[in-house]
């Protein structure tokens, strides 16, 4: 049998829809598709100002224009996340900070970020890795007694909660991905949503290039002009409407993820108990949306051994991020300095993220469990 590590999941609507758009209409951002998605991204968010952006990268990007980054700003980030969550700021200018992660979430270590807060401090970036949530309630009072903004990382993190509450919506901004890794894809697309009121408009003339066109299709000037930094941060409506078919079905996606989630965690469970493999856990304050499962061992060498064992037999389990803090650009900006960050360190060689797609089968899991298990039988 072979188990792939990620297999689309595209329903009836998206052809249509893409037909749908070409029909006459103009296909660059802003059209009916877009305001269709936004709106849909709102009701499922709760988010007070949702703007569809052309990835979860972009998202960043205008979130580190919005957070105003000057030279000389530091800005604290979990070190095993990947590279957009930090290079938006480093690339305005800022000064990035590591922080280690916790094994059970590899979310940001809120003890070790309280200690690197400085009066330098401008923003924190908290990743919801797997799309389970940090602890926001902790994080948003040690960010508010010294003033510092909050930018939710959400890549990954669509259709979760922390509380009830949707990921993304609790920081002053948050990013979202429908990246073609994601649980709800758009092949490359992403969503901002700007929690603060007071960075709405800013926000819409940077996803415009730095104009100011949205007040003029708004009616409310004749002619736009250039007012504030940008980029071309809005997606086309080819995209808009591939997502729009997506986001009719968000609900169905995240429902079968959340079950092959679980059936992994139900079926490794006695493994875990004899000590021989540790699984990702879900701490009781959040709703995740299931988008990774992963497992790690005491050692790299036999999470290397048991990556080669489920490669022969036809399964692909992935490691994830180089840690940030060890990457060339890092020491580049650092001069040689390595902070040490031994959770971080340890889990990059040490875990392994199982197969997981909203159409997994359970004939699929069901194998790529017994071979895990035959794996430490033979150890
Ligand atoms: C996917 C991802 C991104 C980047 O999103 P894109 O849409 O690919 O630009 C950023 N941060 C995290 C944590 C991600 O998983």
């Amino acid at each position: 049998m072979k188990v792939e590590f990620n297999k689309l999941s595209i329903g009836n609507n998206e052809l249509s829809n893409l037909r749908s758009a070409m029909d006459g209409s103009p296909l660059q951002g802003g059209g009916r598709f877009l305001s269709q998605c936004e709106i849909r991204i709102a009701q499922i968010t709760k988010a007070n100002n949702v703007l569809l952006t052309t990835s979860g990268t972009s998202s960043l990007d205008i979130c580190a224009y919005l957070c105003n980054i000057k030279a000389g700003d530091e800005v604290i980030v979990p070190a095993y996340t990947f590279v957009s969550s930090v290079n938006a700021f480093v690339s305005r200018g800022a000064k990035p900070v590591f922080c280690d992660v916790v094994p059970d979430t590899l979310n940001i270590d809120v003890d070790m970020l309280a200690n690197l807060i400085t009066p330098r401090t401008k923003v924190i970036v908290v990743v919801h890795y797997a799309g389970v949530a940090c602890d926001m309630d902790k994080i948003m009072t040690l960010a508010k007694a010294k003033n510092i903004l909050v930018v939710e990382d959400s890549a990954q993190a669509f259709n979760a909660y922390y509380k009830g509450v949707h990921l993304g919506t609790i920081g002053q901004l948050g990013a979202i991905s429908f990246h073609s890794t994601k649980n709800v894809i758009a092949g490359e697309g992403g969503a901002l949503l700007v929690n603060s009121q007071n960075l709405i408009s800013r926000a819409n003339y940077i996803r415009e290039k730095g104009t100011n066109r949205v007040d003029f299709v708004n009616g409310k000037i004749d002619k736009y002009t250039w007012v504030d930094y940008g980029g071309n941060f809005i997606p086309s409506e080819l995209t808009a409407a591939f997502l729009s078919a997506q986001l009719e079905r968000v609900d169905t996606l995240t429902k079968h993820r959340v079950s092959a989630w679980n059936y992994y965690a139900e079926n490794l469970k006695e493994l875990e108990s004899t000590g021989k493999l540790s699984l990702c856990k879900i701490p009781s304050y959040a709703c995740s949306n299931g988008h990774i499962f992963y497992v790690y061992t005491n050692s790299e060498q036999t999470t290397m051994a048991l990556k080669s064992y489920l490669q022969e037999n036809g399964i692909v389990a992935l490691s994830h991020y180089t840690p940030l803090h060890k990457c060339p650009m890092a020491l580049k900006l650092s001069g040689g300095e390595l902070p040490v960050l031994p959770v971080t360190e340890k889990m990059a060689s040490s875990m392994l993220r199982l197969p997981m797609y909203a159409d997994i089968t359970k004939t699929e899991q069901d194998y790529v469990c017994e071979k895990i298990v035959n794996f430490f039988d033979k150890l």
